[in-house]
């Protein structure tokens, strides 16, 4: 797949919205997984550090390192990547199991993740965390930008997503 640049790659495999928004919404038409037609050279990653897929979210959803991201911040950037590339699975395990919906399910056809900005990480302690991000999309000619903080806790040396609270989920244009 090499010389398929990352961002039509990216848009391709358009990946519903995590958020609260989309998961009360209907459930959607299912969508395989595009993990498969990932480019293999270098990819940028997903949650737009500028670090190779590789070097930064792909550490935590895949191989020796597998669902150990150091902290919140981290681990929010990777779900991020996740919904993304349709990591399903990977969304279920950092999910805490106290708040984790019965399916998760993929976004639907079409939409478009336009970007991550991570405006703030607060620790609160050493189990205790929150991550304050932007995240917009695009789904059927509309723009919405969601801004959230999210919770994160540490249980057994793992980070897990427990919720978060919306400031604001508009339409952009
Ligand atoms: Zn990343």
């Amino acid at each position: 797949m090499a010389g398929i640049p990352l961002l039509d790659f990216v848009l391709d495999s358009a990946f519903g919205f995590p958020f609260q928004t989309f998961l009360s919404m209907p459930r959607w038409p299912l969508k395989r997984g595009s993990l498969t037609t990932m480019p293999t050279k270098n990819p940028a990653c997903p949650c737009g550090s500028a670090h190779a897929y590789a070097a930064c979210c792909g550490r935590w959803h895949g191989g020796p390192s597998h669902l150990r991201a150091p902290d919140a911040h981290a681990l929010m950037r990777s779900r991020y990547s996740a919904f993304v590339l349709d990591l399903t699975d990977y969304l279920r395990d950092t999910w805490h199991p106290s708040t984790r919906p019965a399916d998760i399910e993929p976004s639907p056809p079409g939409l478009k993740w336009l970007g991550l900005t991570v405006k703030r990480h607060e620790i609160q302690d050493a189990t205790h965390a929150t991550v304050e991000f932007v995240a917009r999309t695009r789904w059927q000619g509309r723009g919405e930008r969601l801004h959230e903080t999210s919770r994160f806790v540490l249980e057994e040396d793992r980070w897990f997503y427990v919720d978060g609270d919306i400031h604001d989920c508009h339409p952009t244009r």
